[in-house]
């Protein structure tokens, strides 16, 4: 595209877009990206960036891959979409039986949707209708951690961080749900009474009233990229079993080994009653997503009236995204992928290392292929991210946090040019 094309199509986008988490007008620089390929995005004037962020953590094997792009093209030539009332298809079905397998064991039924949020959504609904199945019509509430994130659905949003969720706009509208403080005993710790006391004491008072206590596994992403101790996981699924109340693991972020394990949930040995998958199930091509749960809750659910669950989207079972996900996953099995995690967890660990000595850094962490540096302010999004581009390098960082989740096949050189570049800029007052 000629540099004059280019900046019609970004005038227009300022025109006539609204963009994430952003204002309609312009508030910061905005690129066009012309094409991707491996880790690198090339933009429409031709400049290529790595990318350190696998597209909001779904491109998990890069871009253009051969192997996903032929999935997608053989099922194209069958079929790009049925309904999924009443039919049915070998790529949907494949999928959940996969899903199943490569899930902890007590999962055993899938209900497919399009996105993280809709697959809380059902989770949440799942909770609730479960328990009116058994004549427990006041189980309604849930409890989530502080810092959470599960989307941005009304459903979604009253379970996120009440402060960076925004609930004072929505607080008419949102249901009123259970808050316990995120744990702050660190990954590889051992939970302490009080870490778990919170929801200990929670449990025992409202448990009566209380349908699931959802939660992200290991690893807070979009509420603030904590790491927590898998003995508190392990602690709170016993506390879920004693007093009748389901766990939910919001596996959307950390599911398909970001945090080094296939699942989250593998660092305590728990088996969820319910967990959703999204993000990189596709490996960043379509937009999917899958609610899992036991068979004693799908059961229960079908076995009760309405003996239907309440839910049904339109594209639900996409053929060419449940086709791209199970090529995904084969493509994940088939590689070394424990061996590519642990190498990008110790290049991090190295790479970050440095930042730690910088002035306004409070904290550097890594776990598997997430690496953070937390600043003790937020950063100037407009500058920073200028910054970052002209260094080559597509890092987008949110608040007081900047981070990479590159995508797995990610080579040393390129995620050592990444971590440099988050150095470079951090040592640099005005470039934040
Ligand atoms: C991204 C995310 C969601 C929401 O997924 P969408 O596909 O954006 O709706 C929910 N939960 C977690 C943990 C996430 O990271």
């Amino acid at each position: 595209m000629s540099a004059t094309n280019t900046t019609t199509l970004l005038n227009e986008d300022i025109k006539y877009v609204w963009h994430p988490y952003r204002s309609s007008h312009s508030d910061g620089p905005i690129f066009a990206v012309k094409s991707a390929n491996g880790v690198y995005l090339t933009l429409e004037d031709g400049r290529q960036l790595i990318d350190g962020m696998s597209s909001w953590w779904c491109a998990i094997h890069g871009y253009n891959v051969p192997a996903l792009n032929d999935a997608i093209k053989r099922q194209l030539n069958n079929m790009a979409h049925v309904m999924f009332g009443g039919l049915t298809h070998s790529p949907a079905v494949e999928l959940c039986k996969k899903l199943i397998e490569l899930t902890p064991v007590k999962l055993d039924t899938v209900f497919l949707s399009d996105s993280g949020s809709v697959a809380v959504e059902v989770a949440m609904k799942m909770a609730v209708q479960y328990w009116q199945a058994m004549q427990q019509p006041n189980k309604q509430k849930f409890i989530s951690l502080r810092n959470g994130y599960h989307g941005d659905t009304f459903g979604a949003m009253s379970v996120c961080d009440p402060v960076t969720g925004m609930h004072t706009l929505f607080s008419d509208i949102l249901a009123k749900n259970h808050f316990i403080a995120s744990p702050s005993c660190a990954f590889g710790q051992p939970c302490t009474i009080e870490d778990i006391g919170a929801l200990s004491t929670l449990l025992e008072s409202q448990h009566e009233s209380i349908a699931a206590l959802i939660l992200e596994p290991i690893v807070q992403g979009a509420g603030g990229m904590k790491f927590y101790s898998a003995d508190y996981l392990k602690q709170a699924k016993t506390l879920c079993e004693r007093y009748n109340v389901f766990l939910i693991a919001d596996e959307i972020a950390t599911g398909f080994a970001r945090t080094g394990k296939m699942f989250a949930c593998e660092h305590a040995n728990i088996s969820p009653d319910i967990m959703c998958v999204g993000k990189s199930l596709t490996g960043g091509y379509m937009s999917l997503a899958a609610t899992l749960c036991s068979k004693e809750i799908s059961d229960t659910i079908s076995n009760n009236p309405p003996h239907v669950f309440m839910h049904g989207p339109t594209f639900m079972g996409n053929p060419l995204a449940c086709s791209v996900a199970l090529e995904n996953i084969r493509l994940l099995e088939a590689s070394p992928w424990q061996q590519n995690i642990n190498n990008i967890e110790s290049l991090l660990t190295t790479g970050l290392d440095v930042c730690k000595s910088l002035d306004g850094v409070k904290d550097v962490r890594v776990l598997g292929a997430i690496g953070v540096v937390e600043l003790k302010q937020p950063v100037n999004m407009a500058t920073i991210q200028q910054a970052f581009v002209d260094l080559g390098v597509w890092i987008r960082p949110f608040g007081n946090l900047v981070y990479l989740m590159p995508p797995y096949i990610i080579q040393e050189n390129e995620l050592n040019i990444l971590c440099d570049a988050i150095y470079q800029i951090l040592k640099n007052k005005k470039q934040q």
